[in-house]
C-alpha cells in the first residue's frame, strides 16, 4: 500500500427529511447564498422544503448554474454575494451546482484584485472561502463531501478542476427522495460516473490495498444492482438509497486512500465535454472500454482480479480482461449510456485531433497512473472509440 493522509470533514445527513437539520447547520441570522440550477428543485418541492428550514436567517437566491458550470455564471453570483454581503452558501443542486458553489465560495474569499479565473487548475492559491453547505439532489459525483471542483469556459473550450481543504463542504443532506424527480437519463449518466469514479481509482497496478480494493468491488457491485432496479423502478426508495450513498462513497476519498490514481478517462472526458457538450458521464462511457482495452498491458492484474470478483468471470487471463473490458461496455449500454463517439454524434477522427490539442493547456502532462499517456495516446484512445 502507499502513504497517505485521509480527512474528510464534511457532516453527512442522510435519509428521508434530513433537511431538517438545516436549522442547526447554519447559524442564526446568517446571510445564505442558495444556489441552484435550472427549474427542477422549483417543480420537485425541494426549494420549498430547504427553505422551510431557513426562516433563521436572510436567503439570498441565485438560480440558473447551468450543467457543467460556466465561469461567467458563477462570476454574476460572486457579484450578488459580494453586494448582498452572503456569509454562507448553500448548494441545492447536482455536481454542477455544488461544484460552482465550491469556487463560488471560494471566490468571495478572493482579493478582488486577483483575476478569479486564476482559481481553475488552482493557478493562485485557495487562501479561504465561505462556509459552504449542500442539499444534494443528483447521486453521482461524490462533490457532496470532497473537495474539488470542475469549471467550465465555454468561450475558450476549457474544463478544468481545481481543489482545496478549504471548500470541503460543512455538512451535505442527502436525502434519496429529493432523487425521486430524476429523469432516466441523469440516473444513468448519475450511476455511471460513480462507477468509473471507481474504476479510475481502483483498476490501476496491485501495491496490495486490500481494504481499498473490497471496497471499491462492494461499491461497483451494488451499482450493477441497483442502477437497473433504479431505472426499473423509479419509486423504490431502497434502490435509491443504496444508489446515492454508492455514488458517494466512490468519491469520498476512501477508495483512492494509498492507490495509485488514474484519472485518464476524466482528463479525456472533460476535453470531449469542452468541444462538444457531452454530458460529463457519456464522455466517460465512451471512452473507458478503448482505454481499458489501450492499457490492458499494464492494468492487467487489476483487471483480471476485477473481472474475477466484480463479475464472477473464470477462463484464460486473455479471456476474463476480454469479458470483463465487455461486461462493462455492456453495464454502459444497460444504464442508457453511448459506448462510441458515433453513437453520440461525434466524429472520432476529428475529436483526436482536437483533445491532443487541447489535452496539455489543461493538465500536466502524461497522465494515468504509469504517468505516461502522452496527448499521442490520448488521442489513439479516442480514435479507438468507434
Ligand atoms: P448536473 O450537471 O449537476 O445536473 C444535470 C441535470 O440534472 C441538470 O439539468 C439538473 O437540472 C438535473 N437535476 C439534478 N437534480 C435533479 C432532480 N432531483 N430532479 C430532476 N432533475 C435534476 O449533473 P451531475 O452529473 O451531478 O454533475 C456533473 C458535473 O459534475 C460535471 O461538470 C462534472 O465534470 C462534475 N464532476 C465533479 C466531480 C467532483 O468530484 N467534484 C466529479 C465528477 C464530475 P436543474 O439544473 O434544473 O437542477
Ligand atoms: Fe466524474
Amino acid at each position: 500500500m502507499l502513504n497517505f493522509s485521509f480527512h474528510a470533514p464534511t457532516r453527512i445527513h442522510f435519509g428521508r427529511d434530513q433537511v431538517r437539520q438545516l436549522t442547526s447547520e447554519i447559524p442564526a441570522g446568517s446571510r445564505v447564498l442558495l444556489t441552484s440550477g435550472g427549474s427542477s428543485i422549483r417543480v420537485n418541492g425541494v426549494l420549498e422544503a430547504v427553505l422551510a428550514q431557513l426562516a433563521h436567517c436572510t436567503v439570498i437566491e441565485f438560480a440558473g448554474i447551468e450543467p457543467n458550470p460556466e465561469f461567467e455564471t458563477l462570476r454574476r453570483a460572486v457579484e450578488l454575494g459580494r453586494r448582498e454581503q452572503a456569509d454562507w452558501v448553500l448548494a441545492v443542486g447536482g455536481g454542477s451546482v455544488i461544484d460552482g458553489s465550491k469556487w463560488i465560495a471560494a471566490a468571495l474569499d478572493l482579493d478582488p484584485a486577483i483575476d478569479p479565473w486564476l482559481l481553475v487548475g488552482n493557478k493562485t492559491r485557495v487562501r479561504s472561502a465561505r462556509p459552504l453547505g449542500v442539499v444534494l439532489t443528483l447521486p453521482a459525483t461524490g462533490a457532496e463531501s470532497n473537495h474539488v471542483g470542475v469549471i467550465s469556459r465555454r468561450e475558450t473550450q476549457d474544463k478544468q478542476s481545481f481543489r482545496s481543504e478549504h471548500v470541503f463542504p460543512r455538512f451535505a443532506v442527502l436525502d434519496p427522495c429529493f432523487t425521486f424527480s430524476l429523469p432516466p437519463r441523469q440516473v444513468g449518466n448519475g450511476v455511471v460516473d460513480a462507477f468509473v469514479h471507481t474504476l479510475e481509482q481502483y483498476l490501476t497496478y496491485p501495491v496490495d490495498a486490500r481494504v481499498q480494493d473490497r471496497m471499491a468491488e462492494g461499491i461497483l457491485q451494488t451499482l450493477i444492482e441497483v442502477g437497473p432496479q433504479t431505472l426499473a423502478e423509479p419509486g423504490n426508495y431502497d434502490a435509491r438509497a443504496n444508489y446515492m450513498w454508492a455514488a458517494n462513497q466512490a468519491l469520498f476519498g476512501l477508495v483512492g486512500a494509498g492507490q495509485p490514481q488514474d484519472w485518464a478517462s476524466h482528463a479525456i472526458g472533460h476535453e470531449l465535454t469542452a468541444l462538444y457538450g457531452l454530458d460529463h458521464a457519456r464522455s466517460l462511457s465512451v471512452i473507458v472500454p478503448a482505454l481499458l482495452q489501450y492499457c490492458r498491458a499494464d492494468k492487467a492484474g487489476k483487471l483480471l482480479q476485477y473481472g474475477q470478483r466484480v463479475w464472477g468471470l473464470a477462463g484464460s487471463d486473455a479471456g476474463i480482461i476480454d469479458a470483463a473490458i465487455a461486461a462493462t461496455r455492456d453495464f454502459f449500454v444497460r444504464m442508457g449510456l453511448p459506448v462510441t463517439l458515433a453513437e453520440a454524434g461525434i466524429d472520432a477522427a476529428e475529436a483526436a485531433l482536437r483533445v491532443e490539442a487541447n489535452l496539455p493547456r489543461h493538465k500536466p502532462q502524461p497522465v494515468g497512473e504509469h504517468g505516461k499517456l502522452t496527448p499521442a495516446d490520448c488521442a489513439a484512445i479516442v480514435r479507438m472509440s468507434v
